[in-house]
């Protein structure tokens, strides 16, 4: 076995070696580190065989098997090992540090790109979690004692750059999931409760609804008194919704001038109240132009509410909520269809 790995190769090899561990749920040692980049490798078709039975038997890469992996394939390379560990990790850093520098300035760019930066960041991390890595390279950073004053104050440094980027992935995680707008969740939030949502109706049997509005002839306000005044009433239709619902209710913008209320322990009969005293919140409503107090006349939403059938995709449940919509544009505007 020998260590003549080009960096680019390196690189991906240890990357790779970090997903299995995650994956297998090992401890975050540079035995396993060893062995794992070993794998990911390829080049030790016997350890990769070795592994890959033992898996596929027993499931579970126990203490004892990783001590017989270990002392079978790779001691008498330790040292080597162990230098080339560090390195990778080293450029693991790098790329890592590179990666925050770029989603700084791809942020300062633009607020409403966070879509952008998470699909060009998420994957250059790959699949493993942030918060593992940052525990990996603590532990790694704990463990080179003996290395010298200079690469540990490199570890150091990008062991903080990395803190601060786990934070700022947290803050990406949460943003991805929020409309810049209105600052109600967007159409991945929704999707994201959705999921849970389901799962939960599924094991406790309750019934829960969705209800999408529409605003009634939105384009004629963008068109008589501009986008801004737009932008404003999209704020107020989106508070207004938001006031309206409680508990685990969840509002979300879904589209340009488009809502989707989530109702887990809801009946059909209680989602079309609640659409139907929202639809006269706004009728009720003189809205008026902040600045000049010119009346916008009324502002009215037409909505479509279903009720979640047992196994059904999410897809056929936001279906038959948007064609209950569609029937209530189609019939009018300004009123509730269920279906
Ligand atoms: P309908 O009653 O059939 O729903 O008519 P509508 O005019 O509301 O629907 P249409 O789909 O024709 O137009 C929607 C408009 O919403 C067009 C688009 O410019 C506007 N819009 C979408 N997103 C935004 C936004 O973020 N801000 C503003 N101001 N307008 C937006
Ligand atoms: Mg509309
Ligand atoms: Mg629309």
């Amino acid at each position: 076995m020998k260590y003549n790995d080009t960096i680019e190769n390196s690189q991906q090899y240890l990357r790779l070696a970090l997903q299995l561990i995650g994956k297998h749920a090992l401890p975050t040692d540079p035995m396993n580190y060893c062995i794992w980049y070993e794998y990911a490798s390829g080049k030790n078709a016997e350890l990769n065989e070795a592994i890959d039975n033992h898996m596929k038997n027993s499931g579970a890469f126990s203490e004892e098997i990783r001590q017989q992996i270990f002392n079978q394939f790779i001691a008498g390379e330790t040292q080597k090992a162990a230098v080339l560990v560090r390195d990778g990790l080293k450029r693991v850093f790098s790329e890592i540090a590179s990666a925050i520098r770029t989603t700084n300035q791809e942020l300062s760019n633009s607020e409403n790109n966070l879509e952008t930066i998470n699909d060009s960041l998420l994957p250059s991390l790959s699949e493993v979690d942030i918060e593992r890595i940052v525990d990996q390279i603590k532990e790694e950073i704990k463990s080179l004692e003996t290395s010298s004053g200079s690469f540990k104050e490199q570890l150091v440094q990008a062991t903080n750059e990395i803190d601060q980027l786990k934070t700022k992935m947290e803050q990406y995680r949460t943003e991805a999931h929020k409309d810049p707008l209105t600052r109600i969740d967007n159409r991945r939030g929704l999707e994201k409760h959705m999921t849970k949502a389901i799962s939960q109706a599924k094991e406790t049997g309750a019934p829960m609804c969705l209800i999408m509005a529409d605003i009634d002839y939105f384009k004629k306000i963008n068109d008589t008194h501009g986008h801004l005044v737009g932008d404003n009433v999209l704020r107020m239709v989106a508070g207004t919704i938001k006031a309206s619902i409680k508990g685990k209710d969840l509002v979300a913008r879904i589209g340009g001038e488009e809502f989707a209320i989530l109702l887990p322990d809801t009946p059909l009969e209680g989602a079309i109240t609640l659409a139907d005293n929202i639809r006269l919140t706004f009728e009720r409503l003189d809205l008026k132009k902040k600045n000049t107090g010119e009346s916008l006349g009324k502002i009215t939403l037409s909505f479509g509410v279903t009720k979640y059938k047992k196994e059904e995709t999410p897809e056929d449940f936001f279906q038959r909520a948007d064609d209950a919509l569609y029937q209530s544009k189609e019939t009018g505007r300004n009123k509730v269809t269920s279906q």
